[in-house]
C-alpha cells in the first residue's frame, strides 16, 4: 500500500479558538503580577503589556511561559496557570468530526509557533489527541518564532514525506499559506470569517477542507 499522505493542522484559531491562550497571557499573568506586587490588576495589566512589547514576539521568549514567571518572580507554578484554565479550551466545533474522518485516510500532524507546552494542553484538552501521530512546536522543537519555509522543510524530512505528499491548513495567510505553498505543500488557507475573496485554496472551516482534499473534482465543481 501507498504511504498515506500527510495533513498538517495549524493550531491556534485553526484547530482551537483563541480564548485560552489569550486568557492566560492577558489575563492570568497581570492577576499573578497584581498579587505578587500588590497593585491593581489594570496597573499589572499595563506593566505586563509593556514587558511583552520590549521582548516582541520576535524572540523566542515572547512564546516561552517559564520565561515570563521567572522574569516576573510570579507566584506558584506555570503548570498550574495552565491547568487552571483549562476549561477556556475550545475546539471549534466541526473538528472532531474532522479529525476522526480523516485520520483513515492520512496520517495527521499539528504545527503550531506555540510554546510545546501550550500545544499539548490544548490539543488533550480538546479531546483529540489521539488522532495525531506528532505534534511539532517551531518554537520548541526549532527554535524558530514563526513557520519558515526550514520548518515545514524539516517537519518533511522528520515525517519522511515529500512536500509534495503533505497537505498543510491554517488561518495565517504568509505562514500557513505562502510559506507551505513556496515549498510544494499543498496549503490551504482558513479563513472563518471571510478576510479576503473566495479562492480555489481558501476554506470557511474544517469541514469544506476535508471535503475538497477528499474529493477535490467535486468541490470544485460544486464551487462554480
Ligand atoms: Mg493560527
Amino acid at each position: 500500500m501507498d504511504k498515506k499522505k500527510l495533513v498538517s493542522f495549524d493550531l491556534d484559531s485553526t484547530l482551537v479558538d483563541p480564548t485560552y491562550t489569550t486568557f492566560v497571557w492577558e489575563i492570568g499573568i497581570p492577576r499573578l503580577y497584581a498579587t505578587k506586587y500588590n497593585i491593581s490588576l489594570s496597573e499589572a495589566t499595563s506593566r505586563v503589556k509593556t514587558e511583552y512589547e520590549r521582548i516582541g514576539d520576535s524572540a523566542l521568549e515572547w512564546y516561552d511561559i517559564k520565561y515570563w514567571f521567572e522574569y516576573f518572580k510570579l507566584p506558584g507554578r506555570w503548570e498550574n496557570l495552565l491547568e487552571e484554565h483549562r476549561d477556556k479550551i475550545r475546539p471549534f466545533p466541526e473538528v472532531k468530526g474532522v479529525v476522526e474522518d480523516l485520520v483513515q485516510y492520512y496520517d495527521l500532524i499539528v504545527t503550531s509557533n506555540a510554546a510545546r507546552e501550550f500545544v499539548e494542553v490544548e490539543i488533550k484538552e480538546a479531546g483529540i489527541e489521539d488522532y495525531f501521530t506528532r505534534i511539532f512546536s517551531a518554537t520548541s522543537d526549532f527554535g524558530q518564532v514563526k513557520k519558515t519555509p526550514q520548518f515545514y522543510q524539516q517537519i518533511c524530512n522528520i515525517m519522511a514525506t515529500k512536500p509534495s505528499n503533505a497537505i498543510h491548513v491554517g488561518d495565517h495567510y504568509e505562514f500557513d499559506y505562502v510559506v507551505p505553498r513556496s515549498l510544494g505543500i499543498k496549503a490551504y488557507y482558513l479563513d472563518r470569517d471571510g478576510r479576503k475573496p473566495k479562492a480555489s485554496f481558501t476554506v470557511k472551516d474544517l469541514r469544506e477542507f476535508a471535503n475538497l482534499i477528499k474529493y477535490p473534482k467535486a468541490s470544485i465543481d460544486s464551487c462554480q
